[in-house]
């Protein structure tokens, strides 16, 4: 039981990185089995008229569609989750993680650790320290050895995991997820069952 959601996932509407188009998100996420996907496009939420038009046009009853944003800090990047859009469009660049997590704290927000031990992407010793509310340890961007080393840092913080596709590619999308074990019904719940552990992978 319980809601599996993809916490991280590009489009190619703002992640140039990305090939998604994003009105297949919904469609692929439903067919791989997931309740509810976030995007979370580098530097840039969406906001709720662009998930609701996205929503109305994908004909997808019950599907929960929400967004957050990935920042690049100066050493490892984040995954933050249930800012205002326009405190996420003032969060300053280049600022290290820890200004990083006080600030999405300050506003409300949770972050996760996105691929922290990927191979020139990942954070030093300080994340050891950084108050995180979960570290991903599975996605498409993460090699064997590396999310092995995510869930011994998940594990030595006590910080729980999370398992999220990264998807750069409509085929990606559901490839790892989280399951949330209370009623998930808006990003404001996403938020607080993130910072309360209410999930597993
Ligand atoms: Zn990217
Ligand atoms: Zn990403």
């Amino acid at each position: 039981m319980g809601l599996r959601i993809d916490l991280h996932t590009h489009t190619r509407r703002y992640s140039s990185c990305s090939r998604t188009d994003p009105e297949a998100v919904v469609p692929a996420a439903v067919k791989a089995g997931l309740d509810g996907l976030v995007i979370t496009e580098h530097f840039r939420q969406w906001t709720q008229d662009e998930l609701a038009a996205l929503l109305q046009s994908a004909d997808a009853p019950g599907f929960l569609l929400l967004s957050g944003f990935e920042y690049t800090s100066t050493c490892g990047d984040i995954l933050i989750y249930g800012l205002s859009d326009e405190n996420a469009a003032q969060l300053e660049r280049d600022l290290p993680p820890a200004e990083v997590l006080a600030y999405v704290r300050r506003h409300g927000g949770a972050c996760i650790a996105a691929h922290p031990t990927r191979e020139g992407m990942g954070f030093d010793e300080r994340i050891l320290t950084l108050p995180f509310a979960a570290i991903e340890v599975c996605s498409t961007r993460l090699q064997p050895h590396e999310r092995a080393l995510a869930m011994k840092i998940s594990e030595a913080t006590k910080v729980p995991p999370v398992a999220c596709s990264d998807a750069h590619a409509v085929e990606e999308i559901g490839r790892f997820a989280t399951t949330f074990t209370v009623p998930v019904r808006n990003i404001s719940d996403l938020r607080d069952a993130l910072l309360r552990g209410r999930f597993h992978i």
